[in-house]
């Protein structure tokens, strides 16, 4: 193969430079001065991942400094929303460390509010505080920057290299470079996954003209989950997806509108609907319904059936804040600073919010461990705080030696959001450290052989392509490959009919996922044809094979659980209740990399917190 092969030697390589890698570069540095810190991201760490477009608000900030929250405070929040089950040690451990990342954006020079009475940063609401955020990952970026010794920009990681002296012990990583082509082998002593997490596995509300737009990241391609679940790690919680109710058709954050704006919902004939659900949903799942706040996948609920019942369009009534000037100002910046989308389609649709109030849906799902859910792998705990059966080992390892997690890679810590992402990349990074200076001088060996068959499978899809295309029928049709996006547009079909996407009113049961597992198996052997026609496209079917990873993993972890956890996000038709007795437990799962045979399990929550 006439494909040029750049080795790097390292002892940490950060696998994506989002917001949990640049965190992990920054922390490895500190740690670990003499040591070698590479960083491989797919796009451009200065505006790659979630936050690229920016953020107008930092959602996890305690504020312990002037007593406004404390990490407990964090753990009991997070766990209500997520109806009982997180990981609370790892929840605990990133709330505690959280205000010190905070505090270094501030010193890197990233813009906060600050209110004019008190001079502390200014609360959107109890976690959020609001920065002019259009600037935030550049910031980020450039401490990466000064921390890594060296950063390959446009490099799609498709494979976690294994140690072949030690079983399960992960060695580096191997990818292409998107623009040269070139093929990457990053040999390591420690690996931090901080790849981001997962859209574009269920059909998307946006098609035609707008297909692509997601609320969740469209470049997050699911890496995080299919390289640890391809070198054999455990996930947790892979069922947990999240659907999000936002702004119709841009996608538009409601976060400022609810909490600084204090603009609120109806129905389409002017009504309050949430409490028209109350009954209903405490017949579900009993008493959650009464915990304050409401969790957010009640509040779905109670849309979703609204708009069931055929009283929707569902509006945000803006027109009373926007008469305000200020408040005005504060609706239209929130968008320019990170979604400015939004305010483009609102322009298209003549939708002035001052007098009209804007529509808004409930999104296709999305897979993720660092917002509002707590999909990702199973990461060992702090020695200080967790029980046994979450701790063997080093902090943020997952169940492989040496492979840690930040953001939405690691399961059970939800609602870190931007600044808990970082600090969990921090918090993987200074454990990778101390796991390198454990291994003292043992080697990892890694064969020629195991690279060269990486190297050959990676570039599958080009030779498809330039094979297959002596055969195009018409267009771009060829009896013996499949393009990245008709891939793509199969998968969504399928997860979306069968998983619990939009289509279903996020509805399925044990029967429609066993057929929508067959079917993604079908699909397994069929993505072996992708055909890819250059590099771009090669990226696209690396990505898609990664998304039907996860998705099979989602798939099933909605099985396993057979019970109505979280109505809003899924619905399982053939358990329609919440069922505390049997699954107040926290789902794990193994897929042998051999045998792509999968292994369920339930492991205990624990309550570390009252
Ligand atoms: C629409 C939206 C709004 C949000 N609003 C807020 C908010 O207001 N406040 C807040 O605090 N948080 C917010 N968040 C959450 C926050 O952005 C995420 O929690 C955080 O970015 C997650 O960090 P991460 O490192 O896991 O992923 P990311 O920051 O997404 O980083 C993942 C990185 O991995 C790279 N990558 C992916 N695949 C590969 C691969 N195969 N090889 C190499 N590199 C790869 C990506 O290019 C990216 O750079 C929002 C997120 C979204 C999507």
């Amino acid at each position: 193969m006439g494909i040029k092969t750049v080795y790097e030697d390292c002892d940490i390589l950060v696998v994506g430079g989002g917001m949990g890698g640049t965190g992990a570069a920054y922390e490895a540095r500190y740690w670990g001065r003499d040591l070698k810190i590479v960083i491989a991201e797919k796009a451009n760490i200065d505006r790659s991942g979630a936050v690229a477009q920016g953020l107008y608000a930092i959602n996890c900030y305690m504020g312990t400094q002037w007593d406004e929250n404390n990490p407990e405070d964090h753990v009991r929040y997070a766990r209500n929303d997520l109806m009982g089950l997180v990981r609370e040690d790892l929840a605990f451990d990133m709330a505690r460390h959280v205000d010190s990342a905070v505090h270094k954006f501030e010193e890197w020079g990233l813009p906060f509010m600050k209110s004019a009475e008190t001079g502390r940063y200014l609360r959107e609401g109890k976690w959020q505080i609001m920065i002019h955020g259009e600037s935030y990952k550049p910031i980020v970026a450039n401490a990466a920057r000064n921390s890594a010794d060296k950063i390959y920009n446009r490099i799609m990681v498709t494979h976690l290299l294994m140690d072949e002296s030690k079983d399960n012990r992960v060695a580096g990583a191997v990818g292409f470079n998107c623009r040269t082509g070139d093929f990457h082998v990053f040999r390591a002593k420690a690996v931090v996954v901080a790849a981001g997490g997962a859209s574009h596995i269920f059909k998307p509300r946006s098609v035609g003209e707008g297909m692509g737009r997601t609320w969740y990241a469209p470049w997050s391609s699911g890496s995080a989950y299919a390289l640890a679940l391809q070198a054999g790690a455990k996930m947790t919680q892979m069922e947990n997806r999240i659907v999000l109710a936002r702004f119709k058709d841009g996608y538009g954050p409601v976060g400022a509108y609810f909490l600084h704006l204090k603009t609120y919902t109806q129905n389409a004939y002017g009504n309050e609907y949430e409490t028209t659900w109350y009954e209903d949903t405490k017949a579900m799942v009993g008493e959650y319904i009464d915990h304050q706040p409401t969790p957010t996948c009640l509040r779905n609920h109670a849309f979703v059936k609204e708009v069931a019942a055929g009283r929707g369009p569902i509006h945000m009534v803006t027109k009373e804040a926007f008469q305000d000037p200020h408040l005005e100002e504060v609706g239209w910046e929130n968008f320019l600073g990170m979604t400015v989308s939004q305010a483009v389609v609102w322009a298209s649709q003549d939708i002035d919010p001052k007098y009209i109030n804007p529509e808004l849906t409930t999104s296709e799902p999305y897979v993720m461990g660092s917002h509002a859910t707590c999909s990702g792998a199973w990461c060992s705990g702090p020695e200080d705080l967790s029980p046994d059966e979450y701790q063997w080992g080093y902090n943020r390892m997952m169940t492989v030696d040496g492979l840690f997690g930040a953001g939405d890679a690691v399961g059970g810590t939800a609602h870190a959001f931007s600044s808990g992402s970082f600090t969990e990349g921090r918090l993987a990074a200074k454990a990778a450290v101390k796991y390198i200076k454990d291994l003292r001088n043992e080697k990892i060996n890694v064969s020629d052989k195991q690279i060269n068959d990486f190297k050959e499978t990676v570039y599958q899809p080009m030779e498809n392509y330039a094979i297959g295309r002596n055969e195009i029928v018409g267009g771009t049709v060829s009896p013996s490959y499949l393009l990245p996006i008709q891939g793509l547009q199969r998968l969504e079909k399928v997860m979306d009919e069968y998983v619990g996407g939009i289509s279903v009113n996020y509805m399925t049961n044990d029967k429609l996922l066993e057929r929508g597992i067959e079917l993604l198996d079908i699909m397994e052997e069929d993505f072996e044809h992708i055909g890819a026609e250059d590099l771009h496209q090669l990226m696209r079917a690396w990505e898609l094979k990664h998304r039907l990873l996860t998705s099979q993993s989602v798939a099933q972890h909605t099985l396993f659980r057979e019970e109505t956890r979280w109505p809003g996000y899924y619905y399982r038709g053939d358990h329609m209740k919440l069922d505390d007795e049997n699954w107040h437990c926290l789902t794990l799962s193994r897929r042998d990399p051999e045998s792509g045979e999968w292994a369920m399990e339930k492991a205990p929550v624990y309550h570390i917190v009252d």
